[in-house]
């Protein structure tokens, strides 16, 4: 009997490999399950902004257009907040949901991403000016990419103030094409690519272009200082996947993530920005940073080389996955 058994184990096993080799691949629902669950590993306990907003199908995919007959201005309860200096070099101008950065240098200040017109002047030009900083001292606005909640401030610092706008060649198209832009669209001024510096009074911002999100959204590399100490930034300048779906575009962001994942490395960085509060937890960081201290204690924005290296690994799991999820051509 026992014999028999084992026999019997013998066959199974032989058949069961036979079975296995002329199995296909996994399956899509299967690759589409690994790629979630190597994202929520990487993660850890970190990211989860990300992960719900790229990882999860279909609203991942959510059009984030303005209704017709123009956006809605929403009410400024929703979206005020407080300006606040969160480096020795680097302030906080945004919203509660957007943020626009403002770079301080001996020259004058290099603003990063401006926010939808309707705060601009508020959370902007007013947020300066609560800092004590002078808004007309702003010479460089560098938009990260041709949407409305990053770019509608720009046409206002460019009129008022004179200051430069920087955008890659195809934002500056994507921007073109915007008829009734509010705030008005922006004059085609400095056209940026891969590997350009934005210097001014001894800061520099190095630009890595990060097509995907749009066709030439702008990431960056800068380098702050805390107490005096130099600490390096990696700002991403495009993350959510309301473009419309190709393999193409999946994987020229995918390939992005891994671009600017080394160029942070390369640098050090060890602070990961962006321009929405879902995805760097600005707004909560630019309040948490205004805490005490103890002696040595980094600033809360530090997360470590590390987890900037993660972030960019979840966004990029995220986006196979999506484009599998979305199984477009
Ligand atoms: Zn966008």
């Amino acid at each position: 009997m026992k014999r028999a058994v084992g026999m019997l184990l013998a066959v199974a096993a032989g058949l069961g490999g036979a079975v296995a080799e002329a199995q296909p691949g996994p399956t899509r629902a299967d690759q589409i399950r690994a790629h979630k669950i190597e994202a929520r590993r990487i993660a850890g306990a970190d990211f989860t902004g990300a992960l719900a907003r790229l990882c999860t199908v279909p609203d991942t995919m959510m059009p984030r257009a303005a209704p017709a007959g123009g956006p809605a201005i929403p009410d400024r309860a929703s979206w005020y907040a407080e300006p606040y200096k969160v480096f020795d070099d680097l302030y906080w101008v945004g919203t509660k949901v957007h943020s626009a950065w403002a770079l301080t240098t001996r020259d004058g200040i290099i603003l990063i991403d401006t926010v939808y017109n309707y705060a601009a002047e508020t959370a902007i030009v007013g947020g300066l000016k609560k800092l004590g900083l002078d808004p007309a001292s702003v010479k460089y606005v560098v938009i990260s990419h041709g949407h409305g909640d990053h770019d509608e401030g720009a046409r206002l610092f460019q009129e008022r103030y004179g200051a430069h706008v920087v955008m890659s060649a195809e934002d500056w198209e994507l921007v073109a094409g915007q008829t009734g832009m509010p705030g008005g669209q922006p004059k085609r001024d400095v056209v940026a690519k891969d590997g350009d510096r934005v210097t001014l009074g001894g800061a520099e911002v190095r630009l890595v272009q990060t097509p995907g999100h749009t066709l030439g959204t702008l990431s960056m590399v800068f380098t702050v200082h805390d107490k005096g100490r130099p600490i390096a930034v990696a700002y991403s300048g495009g993350t959510a996947f309301n473009f419309p779906p190709s393999k193409v575009r999946f994987d020229s962001y995918i390939a992005s993530q891994r671009r600017l994942a080394r160029a942070a490395a390369e640098a050090g960085a060890t602070v990961l920005l962006s321009n929405h509060s879902e995805f760097d937890r600005a707004y909560d960081l630019a309040r948490v940073s205004q805490l005490p201290r103890a002696p040595g204690e980094p600033s809360p924005f530090v997360i470590g080389a590390d987890a900037v290296g993660r972030y960019f690994a979840v966004t990029a799991a995220c986006a196979e996955s999506a484009k599998l999820e979305t199984g477009v051509p």
